[in-house]
């Protein structure tokens, strides 16, 4: 008998582009004392101060290296619920044709006021995508045809276009901004609603996981002429541009567009108990009927052998506006606080001083940490540590590590929490173990 061994190379065990690891000398970006003097938001002007962004003109903003770990982390997140409901990946075009527009009636500027157009070079018209119910629906046709084939869930984490009328918020209202969309295409109501439970619940863990659970309420919104609510997920926020009324009881609230509506008895929400609040649309659930799968003629054939339009829905979510509503809630007069599993490296590890010993040892701590799967941003510039330290505050890791003479003296490496402040001293031999263990 014989045994043949394979040997398989293992170099590049995902096809995600993951770096966990990053020394600070190697970093393009650098932070700046100010943000340019048009930038009125708080969220842009801290992220364009701690090098996450630049700003290229209103509403439209450069992702730089550490702002796309952030986005990354955030659709991270969005993908891992998306799929456990059945959500699946795909990647639309951003140009669009006209024809599906032209059926619905969504063609026409008259009704929707933010296109962006453009044209092929032999004139044809086209568009730089806003959303994409109108192609999605024409596209299934080529998939759907049986009640077999329902019921799917398409979804695209991509930038879409929006000629914004005003754009004063930074990335929480961009002119190219990053989302995530997903259609539904369902057999009827029942199949459908079933699923519109299930994503507004996929949403709620989403928003709890990237830090803002506490702070998003599921929130009664108009439903447009084919249904008679919509549910947004609204962020309470103080430079919102949403107001809503929070039922702090039962923990959902209602947007003041349909407070005044006579409904608010149907949605066993009591008047008395109300508190307003300016809040963030961080996404949205939609449901749809028949409304494009009429016009667009997407029908299937049903149990019956007969007929019948497919029922649908659409469900955002705004990723880039996320990272702009946690940089406006997280942060301090210092700069950012990221919750730990969005933020772009766990530990920001600085050493000061020219020991050359030190500076080794610290270099061994990067590496045994990057090894343990820790995401590390190493701080060996040469620079002061006033610096360092006000770069690690303003760009906002969750933990920070000094590795210094003084630290060593007081028995360690000081471990310091961004969010509380609460420091530590830590055998350098056991900080691996202090972030594997918690
Ligand atoms: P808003 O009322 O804030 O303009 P919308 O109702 O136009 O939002 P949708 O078209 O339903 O929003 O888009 C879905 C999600 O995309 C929103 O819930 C929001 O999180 C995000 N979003 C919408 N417009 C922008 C924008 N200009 N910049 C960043 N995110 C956006
Ligand atoms: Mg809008």
């Amino acid at each position: 008998m014989s045994i043949i061994i394979i040997h398989i190379d293992l170099k590049y065990p995902n096809f995600h582009v993951v770096y966990i690891y990053m020394k600070q000398s190697q970093l393009f970006t650098k932070t700046r004392k100010e943000a340019p003097s048009d930038e009125v938001s708080k969220n842009a002007q801290l992220l364009i101060r701690a090098g996450y962004i630049h700003k290229v003109f209103a509403g439209g903003y450069t992702f730089l290296p550490l702002a796309v770990k952030v986005l990354e982390n955030i659709a991270n997140i969005i993908r891992y619920e998306m799929n456990a409901i059945g959500g699946q990946e795909m990647q639309s075009t951003a140009l669009q044709s006209k024809e599906p527009w032209q059926a619905t009636g969504r063609w026409n500027d008259a009704q929707v006021d933010n296109w962006f157009k453009t044209s092929l070079k032999n004139g044809t018209e086209l568009s730089l995508a806003f959303t994409h119910e109108e192609p999605m629906t024409l596209m299934m046709k080529n998939f759907i045809s049986s009640y077999k084939d329902l019921p799917v869930y398409p979804y695209d984490i991509r930038s879409v276009f929006r000629n914004e009328a005003r754009a004063k918020s930074g990335v929480m209202r961009g002119r190219e901004f990053y989302w995530k969309a997903l259609y539904s295409f369902s057999k009827d109501k029942e199949q459908h609603d079933d699923f519109y439970e299930k994503i507004a619940e996929a949403y709620s863990r989403v928003y709890q996981r990237v830090g803002l659970g506490e702070t998003t309420y599921k929130t009664f919104a108009s439903g447009g002429t084919f249904s008679q609510y919509s549910h947004e997920f609204q962020t309470v926020c103080e430079s919102g541009e949403d107001t809503i009324f929070i039922d702090t009881e039962k923990g959902i609230a209602v947007n003041q567009e349909v407070y005044t509506d006579e409904v608010l008895a149907d949605l066993d929400i009591s008047k008395e108990n109300l508190t307003e609040a300016k809040a963030v649309e961080v996404g949205n659930i939609f449901s749809l009927a028949d409304k494009f799968s009429t016009p667009i003629e997407l029908s299937y054939t049903n149990e019956n052998g007969k007929p019948q339009s497919v029922y649908m829905g659409s469900y955002g979510i705004g990723i880039s506006r996320l990272m702009g509503v946690i940089v406006e809630n997280m942060s301090d007069e210092k700069g950012i606080v990221w919750p730990e599993e969005i933020a772009p490296f766990t530990i920001h590890l600085i050493t000061f001083g020219k020991n050359e010993n030190i500076i080794r040892e610290a270099e061994n701590l990067y590496h045994d940490l990057k090894n343990a799967g820790i995401e590390v941003l190493f701080d060996d510039r040469d620079a002061g540590p006033g610096q360092k330290l006000n770069d690690a505050d303003l760009m906002g890791m969750p933990y920070r590590i000094v590795y210094s003479e003084k630290s060593l003296e007081k028995g360690g490496v000081e471990i310091t929490k961004r969010e509380s402040g609460d420091t530590e001293f830590v055998d350098p031999e056991r900080v691996v173990a202090y972030f594997n263990e918690g």
